[in-house]
C-alpha cells in the first residue's frame, strides 16, 4: 500500500498489522470534529493506531444528524490528521445500516458508499443485522438476509473500490436489542454460521460486530442519572472468539457502545486480541458539550432549550435532563454554525481534553505501539 502523507490509510492495514497482539484499535465517532486533532495528538504520542468513523445516522449525504456528508467530514478529518502529522489511522463509515432490504433502500445505500468511496473512505460496515427472520426454522434461515444483503453491498464496496485495499465490519445481532428478559446475545453458533456463509460467498470481513450486551450511548437509572454500563458479557464474548478460532474463521470482534464502560474494567476484563476494535461516540460528544457548559454558556443553554423543546412531548414522563442527554445529539446539526465558530480558547480546551481521554482510552485498550506495526506490515507488504 502507498503511503499518501497524512490522509487515511487502508482499514485492512489496521487490522493485518495487528494481527496476533493483545491489543483494541479506538474507533472513535467524533460528531463534532472539532475533537479530532486532540485524538490524532494522542494517537502520535503514543503511537496508537485509530479508526475515524461516523455512523449512516450521523452523517448521510443529507447530512445526518451531525450536519455532515462524508465529503464534509473527509475533509475536516484529513486537516486534522494533517494538522497533528499522524498518518496511521483509516478513515470508517460506521454503521451502513439496512432496517428493510428493499430495492429503494439497497438503491439509496449504494448511492451513500458510493459517496463515501469518493470521499476517500478506507473501511466500511454493513450492518444488515435488523434482517433477522423470526419466523426461521434454523439459524441460516434467521440470518439469511442478513447474509445475502451485506454480501450484495460487500461486493458492490470492493468494485467501487477499485483494487484498494479496504476495511470490512459486518454486524450479527442488532445491538442493544431487548426481548421481555433483557439483551439479546450474539451466540457462536449464530457468529460461526454467518462468517462461514459470507465466506463460501467470497466476502472475508476483517471484525464482525456482536450483541454482547453493550447499548450505544448512556445508560440511565430510574431516576434519570447516567449510571456505569457494566452489562457487556465478557465470558460470552470469548466464546464467540473461540468458536471462530475453532472454525478457521480469522476475524476479530468490533466491540460497539463503549461510552459508559470504565475504562479500568476494559483495561483489566475486556479479551484484547479478541476484541480487536472499540467504538467510542457518545463520550466524544459528551467531551465537547462539557467543556461548552463552561466556555460557551450561552450556546451550552441555547442547545439545552432547544433539546427540551422539541423532544419533551415524545418523552413523557422522562426527566428533563436524560431528554437533555438522550437528544442533545440531534441539536449538532441545528447549530452546526455555532459549534464550528467557538472561541479559540474553547478548541483549545475541547482538544486538550480530547487528548487527555485519548491517553486512557489508548492505555485501557493496550494500543500504544500499534501504529508502527501498522506501519512495519505495510513496508513489509510494499517490499515482498
Ligand atoms: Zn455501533
Amino acid at each position: 500500500m502507498k503511503q499518501n502523507g497524512y490522509g487515511p490509510i487502508s482499514g485492512s492495514a489496521i487490522f493485518d498489522g495487528i494481527i496476533g497482539q493483545k491489543k483494541i484499535i479506538m474507533a472513535a465517532n467524533t460528531r463534532i470534529t472539532t475533537v479530532a486533532k486532540g485524538i490524532f495528538r494522542a494517537a502520535k504520542d503514543t503511537d496508537s493506531a485509530v479508526f475515524i468513523e461516523l455512523a449512516r445516522s450521523e452523517c448521510d449525504l443529507k447530512g445526518g444528524y451531525t450536519g455532515l456528508t462524508p465529503k464534509d467530514f473527509a475533509e475536516k478529518i484529513n486537516k486534522a490528521a494533517k494538522d497533528a502529522q499522524f498518518d496511521a489511522w483509516a478513515l470508517h463509515a460506521d454503521h451502513i445500516t439496512i432496517k428493510k432490504g428493499d430495492p429503494t433502500e439497497l438503491e439509496q445505500t449504494r448511492q451513500l458508499i458510493d459517496a463515501q468511496v469518493a470521499a476517500g473512505y478506507t473501511s466500511f460496515a454493513i450492518d444488515a443485522s435488523h434482517l433477522f427472520n423470526f419466523e426461521g426454522k434454523n439459524v441460516r434461515e434467521e440470518l439469511e438476509q442478513n447474509i445475502q444483503v451485506t454480501t450484495g453491498l460487500a461486493h458492490y464496496i470492493k468494485s467501487r473500490m477499485n483494487g484498494k485495499d479496504f476495511g470490512l465490519e459486518v454486524e450479527v445481532g442488532e445491538i442493544g436489542r431487548k426481548d421481555g428478559e433483557g439483551l439479546i446475545l450474539t451466540t457462536p453458533g449464530e457468529a460461526v454460521e454467518f462468517i462461514s456463509a459470507l465466506h463460501g460467498n467470497g466476502v472475508y470481513p476483517h471484525v464482525l460486530a456482536i450483541a454482547n450486551g453493550s447499548t450505544h450511548g448512556h445508560i440511565y437509572d430510574d431516576a434519570g442519572n447516567i449510571v456505569e454500563q457494566l452489562s457487556i458479557d465478557i465470558s460470552q464474548t470469548k466464546a464467540v472468539a473461540k468458536a471462530l478460532r475453532d472454525n478457521n474463521l480469522p476475524v476479530g470482534i468490533a466491540q460497539h457502545g463503549i461510552t459508559g464502560t470504565p475504562r479500568e474494567l476494559i483495561n483489566q476484563h475486556f479479551p484484547k486480541g479478541d476484541i480487536i476494535k472499540g467504538n467510542v461516540g457518545t463520550f466524544w460528544q459528551d467531551v465537547v458539550f462539557n467543556t461548552l457548559k463552561v466556555y460557551e454558556p450561552a450556546l451550552y443553554n441555547d442547545i439545552q432549550a432547544w433539546t427540551l423543546e422539541k423532544y419533551r412531548d415524545a418523552n413523557p414522563g422522562k426527566k428533563d435532563r436524560q431528554i437533555i442527554d438522550g437528544n442533545c445529539k440531534f441539536a449538532i446539526k441545528e447549530f452546526f454554525r455555532e459549534l464550528y465558530a467557538v472561541d479559540e480558547d474553547t478548541e483549545q480546551a475541547i482538544q486538550a481534553m480530547a487528548y487527555a481521554e485519548s491517553l486512557v482510552f489508548f492505555r485501557a485498550f493496550s494500543s500504544y505501539g500499534s501504529a508502527s506495526l501498522v506501519r512495519n506490515a505495510i513496508m513489509k507488504n510494499n517490499t515482498k
